[in-house]
């Protein structure tokens, strides 16, 4: 717990700035006191497992700065026995909610896609690189397409740069 003072006046609650996120269907609602510890992409096969995603992004906190402020009878955890590390998510809904990792106990990653508002923290970190999948969208440049509005793609070409990239690509993002 935080004792700092601002003109000699006790510090309170309140004045701590938070951010707040939700699952899907809005059961579980959690906040983390900003700004976060750090963010990252992570592109390892677990998180894109359990995501259903090309890449997870995450912000992690510390665990005392992070509270389930609804909902915690609609959490449900899945433990990885061989990595030791739980992934909790909304058993109505779905929605990843947390990842603890057993080497890291004071800490809780949250995807930041629950967060709608800013965390404190710029993702400029990339955990497992190379195992970026080849069907990434990356910012490519996108053109409607005819016939379907509301719909772009990304138009080939001969030299298509998925191809000259491959399975694995370092380019800054
Ligand atoms: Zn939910």
């Amino acid at each position: 717990m935080r004792k700092a003072t601002i003109l000699g006046k006790p510090w309170k609650a309140s004045e701590t700035v938070v951010a707040a996120g939700q699952c899907l269907c809005g059961a579980v609602e959690i906040e983390i006191e900003t700004p976060a510890r750090w963010a990252w992409h992570d592109h390892s096969g677990a998180t894109r497992r359990a995501h259903g995603a090309a890449y997870a992004t995450y912000v992690g906190s510390w665990r005392r700065r992070f509270r389930v402020t609804k909902g915690q009878a609609d959490i449900t955890r899945f433990q990885d026995e061989a990595t030791g590390t739980i992934r909790s998510f909304c058993a109505r809904c779905g929605t990843p909610l947390v990842y603890e990792r057993a080497r890291s106990a004071h800490m809780v990653n949250i995807p930041r896609a629950l967060f709608p508002g800013r965390t404190g923290r710029e993702p400029h970190y990339h955990i497992a690189i190379d195992q970026l999948q080849d069907w990434t969208y990356l910012g490519e440049p996108l053109v409607p397409l005819k016939g379907y509005p509301g719909v772009v793609w990304t138009r080939p070409t001969r030299n298509s740069t998925r191809k000259k990239r491959g399975t694995v690509q370092t380019r800054n993002v």
